[in-house]
């Protein structure tokens, strides 16, 4: 059998981790958390996803001398004009200006949120991926995904991570913390973004 090649996971998110951890073993190809190299989490100073991913990527390539594999993620709610969006970890204000924790970020949405009807609690879910060959690799492969939901008014389900218990998964009655991991892979922005990666990266010329 042919051996293993080896690639960095840009996050340190065990979210992600999970949700992405098997992504590129069709090809091959295992995926080794930026954690075992000690890596030094990148100052994500994008405006948007996909720019968040690349420095993310070249971060994690650069310290650990490996190919990279990175997602910049998030939700954004038309009522609060696409935010949280790129500041989706970081959406809540914590006393100690540490990270807030996920259900820290989904109580300040819900706050937020209290005054809006129904019609009007569209959201999506975005993933971008990027993966580079090495830190200067001037041809990354990029691949977005988006998923259609909308935001409870309360949580359920234990699923998942993130803001997934207050994320309404139309047509379900369920929220995204309420599905299968099978199934947020089938409907969800993340399986979407692998997908079409997948295909990229099998139809490389080099
Ligand atoms: P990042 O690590 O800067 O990309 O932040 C991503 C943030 O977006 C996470 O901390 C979550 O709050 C949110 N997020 C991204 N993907 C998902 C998901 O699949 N479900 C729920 N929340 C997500």
């Amino acid at each position: 059998m042919a051996e293993l090649q080896r690639c960095v996971l840009a996050s340190g998110n065990a979210g992600k981790l999970r949700e992405l951890g098997n992504a590129l073993v069709d090809l091959q190809i295992e995926l080794i958390p930026q954690s075992d190299f000690n890596t030094v989490e990148a100052d994500e100073t994008g405006l948007t996803f996909i720019e968040n991913a690349l420095i993310k990527a070249r971060n994690a390539s650069s310290a650990s001398g490996l190919p990279a594999l990175a997602d910049d993620s998030g939700l954004t709610v038309d009522a609060l004009n696409g935010k949280p969006g790129i500041y989706s970890a970081r959406f809540a204000a914590t006393s100690a200006g540490g990270k807030p924790t996920d259900s820290d970020n989904i109580s300040h949405l819900l706050q937020l949120m209290e005054s809006v009807p129904q019609p009007e609690r569209t959201a999506r879910f975005v993933c971008a991926l990027v993966w580079i060959a090495h830190p200067d690799d001037p041809e990354p492969v990029i691949a977005t995904g988006s998923w259609s939901g909308a935001i409870a008014t309360d949580i359920a389900g234990a699923g998942g991570f993130g803001y997934d218990p207050v994320f309404q998964v139309p047509g379900l009655n369920k929220t995204a913390a309420q599905l299968s991991a099978d199934e947020k892979r089938a409907l969800g922005h993340r399986g979407q973004a692998v997908t079409r990666l997948l295909d990229q990266l099998k139809s490389r010329p080099r």
